[in-house]
């Protein structure tokens, strides 16, 4: 019997190592970004082509390297960054494992030019598939440059999971934002397919973020800036008003390296506190400066996630500069949260206590978790309601005891009674309450709405039927240029559902009308917020249709704390149900939940 281990070979090594550091071209991006800063650069340059899958070009104006160095470069484990075990201790902590150059070089056709400032001529190397081509001195300017050609040319089965060229355009913006947020003293820009798309200068953090997110940008940052024995804490935070529908704007970063930390991004919600509206995620951009003995950045192969030492201290200090800022820009909230003192129980004409006031001091039964618990039961409910749909609803819904009187506001009794003997009332903003044949429906307005609006689009979506609007004085708006990358690809089915939008100029477009549930003067925030959505739903889970249909439908979806009439409680009650999957929300969340006479019988017993 031979033996039968053998050591692979180098280029096979190093393409098992690139698969866990480079998995698109916007790795690939962050990992030149990152040397490119390592190596002193103030000012980078980054093109791109076909979202980096053609090409991807990183110019530095940095250190340079010599001859030797250059062709290291390209070797696994070749690092100048640590030099001896002892230095593995306190740098470990940056997470450099000379491991990004070799992937690349693995993977790709890469050509580098490099030239130390002090240097007559510098080095120009090409390397495919981690064999050298060739190598030969060069005149060239000082720093370096490396062009990474044709991404995953040898391996096709990472190189057919790419995605479409915005989904990985979008990725290359979000990493270059990164690199631009964590260095705003270096001088950036960005070119996709010769179109510049980020020229910035060396600025201060705020002038960065305004220039990268736009000029009302401004307005919106509260200075975050605190400062202990453990560590510094710089930045900004958003305004609350402002807070994104959907996790965006938020940046952590620890010694000029951006991370994700669901622990310190817990810290910042926790210091906001009820200043922000349910559901709504603060824009924040925050750097951490601390000794990187204290941090682990090496736990995660891309660097992006950290384990502090004392996580706990971290956490009270992010909470605490967060909530100081707060504080001293005094920022009131600008809409009532306060739901719960809002809703006054009605008192019943006999004088005694309304079912709806005892119902509010029975948590046990309003409060959906309890009771969503009972799943078997809600099954059951469910067929009263398949019911409803198929048959006449109206019976269901109707009011057949006289004692249910009480249920109804007495304002709304004649508008009730005249509309449909239905009874229907708002509970804490939230919950519309209707009785139905055999117990108590309390109907989740917002998610219920989703659930209308959601099947309303994906419909006209799919029919192309030409949709009711409202026609707007023509508005110009103007998106940043990542949002308009998704914009421009997403306009003929925003066309679909009633988005009257036509380009002008590079970021900048023309909205002459808009679908009906759109709420007049807030076309902007509802395409940002929108778009905010869409970009963070998953494109492997969903369609872009899809994810455009729950996008749209999420965003114009009545929101909880809104007072509604009872024409309108109704119709959303007439709409749900004649929907095709009324009881969930499109991400699954129950839009009503049925409490039976049984149940409320066992609860009334002594
Ligand atoms: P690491 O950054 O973890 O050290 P890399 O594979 O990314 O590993 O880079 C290997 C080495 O190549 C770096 O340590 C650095 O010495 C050199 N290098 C890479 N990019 C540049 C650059 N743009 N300018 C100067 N030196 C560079
Ligand atoms: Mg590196």
């Amino acid at each position: 019997m031979h033996d039968i281990i053998s050591i692979l070979p180098d280029s096979v090594a190093n393409q098992i190592a690139a698969g866990e550091v480079i998995q698109r071209p916007a790795s690939a991006i962050k990992e030149l970004l990152e040397n490119a800063i390592d190596a002193g650069a103030t000012s980078i340059e980054v093109f791109t082509r076909d979202s980096g899958k053609a090409l991807i070009q990183v110019t530095d104006n940095g250190c340079g390297m010599s001859e030797t160095d250059a062709r290291m470069s390209f070797e696994r484990h070749a690092t100048s960054k640590i030099r001896a075990a002892d230095d593995l201790l306190s740098i470990r902590t940056m997470g450099f494992r000379g491991e990004a150059l070799a992937s690349v070089a693995a993977i790709a056709q890469v050509e580098m030019k490099s030239k130390r400032h002090d240097d007559e001529t510098g080095t120009f190397i090409v390397i495919e598939g981690s064999n050298v081509v060739s190598q030969q001195a060069s005149a060239c300017a000082a720093g370096t440059t490396i062009s990474v050609k044709n991404l995953f040319f040898n391996v096709p089965a990472r190189r057919n999971f790419l995605k479409s060229n915005t989904v990985e355009a979008r990725h290359i913006i979000d990493e270059f934002q990164r690199a631009a947020l964590a260095h705003p003293e270096i001088a950036f820009s960005l070119q996709q397919n010769g179109m510049d798309v980020f020229k910035l200068p060396s600025a201060s953090l705020r002038q960065r973020i305004v220039a990268l997110f736009g000029p009302a940008s401004n307005d919106k940052l509260v200075p975050v800036g605190e400062e202990t024995s453990l560590m510094k804490i710089t930045g900004f935070i958003g305004k609350p008003e402002f807070a994104k529908k959907t996790r965006g704007e938020q940046f952590f970063f620890i010694n000029n390296r951006f991370i994700r930390d669901g622990y310190l991004n817990h810290a910042v919600v926790n210091a906001f506190e009820e200043l922000l509206p349910r559901d709504a995620f603060p824009s924040y951009f925050l750097h951490i400066t601390m000794d990187p003995a204290r941090i682990d950045i090496n736990i995660h192969p891309t660097k992006t996630e950290v384990k502090f030492d004392d996580e706990r201290s971290v956490y009270a200090i992010v909470r605490a500069a967060v909530k100081h800022a707060l504080g001293q820009f005094s920022i009131a909230p600008s809409i009532d949260f306060d739901i719960e003192k809002s809703f006054e129980p009605h008192t019943s004409a006999a004088g005694g206590k309304s079912p709806v006031s005892s119902i509010t001091s029975t948590p046990g039964i309003i409060s959906p978790p309890s009771f969503l618990q009972k799943r078997a039961e809600q099954k059951e409910w469910r067929n009263v309601f398949e019911g409803i749909r198929n048959e006449s609803m109206r019976d269901v819904f109707s009011q057949r005891e006289t004692s249910s009187q009480q249920f109804i506001n007495p304002e709304w009794n004649s508008e009730l009674l005249a509309e449909d003997n239905r009874m229907l009332f708002q509970l804490h903003r939230k919950y519309i309450v209707s009785q139905v044949s055999s117990g108590l429906a309390i109907i989740d307005q917002q998610a219920a709405h989703y659930r209308i609006l959601y099947e309303k689009y994906s419909r006209q979506m799919e029919s192309k039927e030409v949709t009711a609007q409202q026609e707007l004085f023509p508005q110009t708006l103007e998106f940043s240029s990542s949002d308009s990358e998704v914009l421009r690809e997403l306009l003929p089915h925003l066309h679909a559902l009633g988005f009257d939008l036509r380009e002008f100029g590079k970021n900048s477009f023309v909205l002459n009308g808009t679908p009906q549930d759109v709420e007049q003067g807030k076309e902007q925030q509802t395409i940002e917020r929108m778009l905010e959505q869409y970009k963070n739903n998953s494109p492997v889970k969903m369609s872009s249709r899809e994810n455009l249909a729950r996008s749209v439908a999420k965003n114009l979806s009545i929101s909880a704390g809104k007072i509604l009439s009872v024409r309108e409680m109704k119709n959303i009650v007439d709409e749900l149900f004649a929907c095709s999957l009324p009881f969930q929300s499109p991400e699954g969340k129950p839009t009503v939940v049925v409490i039976s006479d049984a149940e409320l019988e066992e609860k009334f017993k002594a």
